[in-house]
């Protein structure tokens, strides 16, 4: 027996699903998943010694590789001062200097814990702001796991079978309106149906978690307009695409200033961290200022701090955008080519770092597109990788991820498997 089986079993029996997020149970792929117990650039060790080249990187947050020196350094360097001070701490200004000046659309920043943290207090400060209780969301972006933002919610909750989750009151999942992606006038009708109602609109800008979909031409810029007229607060959550595409993320490819913003992953430089930021008319309705309520024990921690402002300047310093689009493009190509050779279907949406595969004829621009690609097929085609020592994320609906660490013999190494993995299928 591996000690990753036994490691299994034992947690099965004090953990429930023997993990503590279930999108890294392995139900939708098969078989049990495998502990690690290291993990270096572009590679896992798992608990039986197998090195894995990671295309999961922490669901995110590893832009750079797994533990990187210069963060470590970081933290090691913070480490000594303390782990938690229950004050204001310097950090925290550099941070806020640092995410405002990526991300010009964010005049103030507030950091708190994780995404989920994030999205729910944008969410709350956004009713606060307009004084209105609904919210719009897509069908397929994923918000964390707050209650009205639970629906509908892609990967996760869609590999286990429930987008709903039990335990949301229906009258809450009443006050959230969902609608399919990259349809402007259902949007339209949202907003007539509901006068003077709807206090926001979140959206991924480019949806990471039901797989990778990105917008079509002007989709994104119409909900700008269509909120402003309303008077919504456009809320892009980047928790996924911050710091990712572009250092400003998403909207700052597309040229659009949203009016509250969610971050987390990257800018937590592998430690715990959301943040929400925006107009500052906005977040001034937040308390001390404001009537809007959030608080977090251990936000701004000064580990998690100093682990992020490294990370963010090192991506100031290394601009690595260019050369992660360059990685993304021939991880696509691979896979498009080994696809067209055996004559299957594939749909293969990318930008820069982010991508995914998608066994359908159907091209991929909403939730209903991506439900038609092929679980069953992707389950087999990850198990031929994992075996080839390629780790895919362990969901035909999960966005994969690069990193810098990638560049070199992983990339050449990875695309030789998966090729052979699809010329197998
Ligand atoms: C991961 C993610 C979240 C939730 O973040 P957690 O830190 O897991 O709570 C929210 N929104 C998006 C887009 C995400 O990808």
């Amino acid at each position: 027996m591996s000690v990753s089986s036994e490691l299994f079993a034992k947690a099965l029996k004090l953990i429930p699903g023997g993990v503590n997020s279930p999108v890294r149970a392995f139900r939708s792929v098969g078989g049990a998943p495998f502990f690690v117990t290291r993990a270096d650039g572009a590679t896992l060790t798992t608990a039986d010694g197998r090195e894995l080249i990671d295309f999961v990187c922490t669901w995110g947050p590893a832009i750079l590789g797994h533990n990187h020196p210069v963060i470590r350094e970081a933290i090691r360097t913070a480490l000594d001062r303390g782990t938690s001070f229950g004050t204001p701490n310097p950090l925290e200004v550099e941070m806020a200097e640092l995410i405002t000046q990526f991300v010009p659309s964010i005049e103030k920043v507030r950091m708190c814990n994780s995404g989920t943290e994030a999205t729910m207090s944008a969410i709350r400060l956004a009713r606060g702001f307009t004084g209105r209780d609904k919210i719009i969301k897509f069908s397929g972006c994923y918000h964390g796991h707050s209650d009205s933002l639970l629906i509908k919610a892609g990967s996760g909750a869609l590999t286990h079978g429930n987008p709903d989750s039990a335990g949301v009151p229906a009258s809450f999942a009443q006050e959230t309106i969902v609608l399919p992606f990259n349809d402007a006038p259902a949007v339209e009708s949202a907003f007539a149906a509901h006068p003077g109602q709807i206090a926001c609109v979140i959206l991924e800008p480019y949806i990471g978690n039901v797989g990778f979909i990105l917008p079509d031409r002007g989709y994104l810029q119409a909900l700008r307009e269509i909120t402003a007229r309303h008077g919504a607060v456009l809320i892009f959550d980047e928790v996924m695409t911050g710091f990712r595409l572009a250092r400003g993320g998403v909207q700052e490819l597309e040229g659009i200033r949203p009016d509250l913003t969610t971050l987390g992953k990257i800018i937590g430089g592998g430690l715990p961290v959301g943040a929400f930021g925006g107009r500052a008319e906005i977040m001034d309705r937040l308390a001390p200022l404001g009537p809007v309520y959030q608080a977090g024990t251990l936000s701004g921690n000064p580990l998690a701090m100093a682990a992020g402002i490294a990370g963010l300047k090192l991506l100031r310093e290394l601009d690595p955008y260019p050369r992660l689009d360059r990685l993304g493009r021939q991880l696509r190509d691979a896979v498009l080519a080994a696809a067209q050779a055996k004559g299957l279907a594939v749909q293969v949406p990318q930008c820069g770092s982010m991508l995914s595969v998608f066994f359908t004829a159907t091209p991929v621009r909403d939730y209903a597109s991506a439900l038609t690609g092929d679980a069953k097929v992707f389950g087999r085609f990850f198990s031929a990788c994992l075996e080839g020592g390629v780790y895919l994320p362990p969901s035909a609906y999960e966005a994969w991820f690069l990193s810098t660490a990638h560049e070199g013999s992983a990339i050449d190494r990875a695309c030789e498997v998966i090729s052979r993995a699809i010329a197998g299928l």
